[in-house]
């Protein structure tokens, strides 16, 4: 009797534990075999192969969720054709990838795909798989952020033990009174930014306040300044910029097969945090959280207003030519952002 054997990994179902494993093929039966073990057998017209891509690996689907991969394209190709398997037809697919006419062609409708998902599809896309993420993966993604901005960004802080455990115990009391906090497990961080008032949020949860921020605001306003931030954590706005910055140095690298790189999404990650600012949208969102935790813990709203008001002056003091990234080049204020916490203080004090 023929046999084809197949060398590869198999997952069980809903793991990444891999193992190594055969899939050998005698006719129309296959038996899958991990550590000398046979551990399913049946028909291989049950199976589900994955499109050939290139030299992706490609997998095998059973009906329990286990999964089988193998770099072995060719071997699949062949027990595919013998055994005139219905996923068959992906080799007709490789082929036509591999004619030139055909691959010239379709670089213009590519280029017209990708500047459409560039457009239009990446916002939507990352802001879906932002939502996708889990939290465990979003809290790796800070943690070499965090380390990476604490050597570039910050120096020690200066504010007194005493203040910051003061400050850390408001933290996590209104954190234990917030009912929805997105299942992240928050950590406060002081640090001095070159005297800048500052406070970000990592997608993972962590939230860094600088000194002069601390200085310039009372308690309340600090503590508006903070759900504002929570506010980022819980929408996953950082995790969407993230996610639109290096989408494309990961399509490159899924591109070239190499996937191994992809732990680069935490340089990613301290990048964005350098470099870009939140949408607009994102920033309403997050005051709007903030607000709302405020009218909950009755805390009237207006200091939310007085702690913009606070930062924007600070940013009016720094020259134009500086470029220093101060407050404001990652929280766009505006105008209309304080009059929006006047507004819901005037209706917190008629409630
Ligand atoms: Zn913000």
């Amino acid at each position: 009797m023929q046999q084809t054997t197949v060398t590869g990994y198999c997952y069980p179902p809903g793991s990444s534990n891999r193992k190594s494993a055969e899939l050998c093929i005698y006719e129309n039966t296959y038996e899958l075999v991990v550590d000398e073990r046979i551990v399913k057998s049946g028909d291989i017209h049950s199976l589900k192969f994955s499109d050939r891509i290139g030299s992706i690996n490609r997998k095998v689907f059973f009906d329990s969720g286990t999964q089988f991969e193998t770099p072995d394209n060719e071997s699949i190709d062949l027990l595919l054709a013998n055994t005139q398997h219905k996923n068959n037809s992906s080799t007709k697919v490789n082929k036509l990838e591999s004619s030139w006419t055909i691959a010239i062609a379709s670089i213009a409708c590519t280029a017209l795909l990708v500047f459409g998902f560039f457009k239009f599809g990446l916002p939507a896309a990352a802001n879906y798989a932002a939502h996708k993420i889990p939290v465990s993966a979003s809290e790796k993604l800070s943690e070499g952020a965090l380390d990476i901005l604490s050597k570039f960004l910050f120096t020690e802080s200066k504010i007194s033990k005493a203040k910051q455990e003061a400050i850390t115990g408001r933290f996590n009391h209104y954190l234990s009174a917030i009912p929805d906090t997105g299942g992240f497990s928050y950590t406060l961080h002081f640090g001095n930014m070159n005297g800048i008032a500052n406070a970000f949020a990592l997608p993972g949860g962590d939230i860094v306040v600088t000194d002069a921020l601390v200085n310039m605001t009372t308690d309340k306003e600090l503590d508006s300044v903070l759900f504002h931030e929570i506010g980022h954590v819980v929408e996953r706005h950082g995790l969407e910029g993230v996610i639109k910055g290096t989408t494309m140095a990961v399509l490159v690298t899924i591109a070239l097969g190499d996937l191994s790189t992809i732990a680069e999404l935490t340089t990613g990650t301290a990048t964005f945090f350098l470099q870009s600012s939140y949408t607009r949208a994102a920033e309403s969102e997050a005051d709007d959280y903030s607000l709302s935790q405020m009218e909950r813990l009755n805390i009237d709203p207006i200091h939310f207003a007085n702690a913009m008001r606070k930062i924007s002056s600070q940013s009016g003091r720094i020259p134009k030519d500086d470029d220093r990234k101060e407050y404001l080049s990652t929280h766009p204020s505006s105008a209309s952002r304080i009059e929006k916490a006047i507004q819901r203080s005037e209706a917190y004090n008629q409630r």
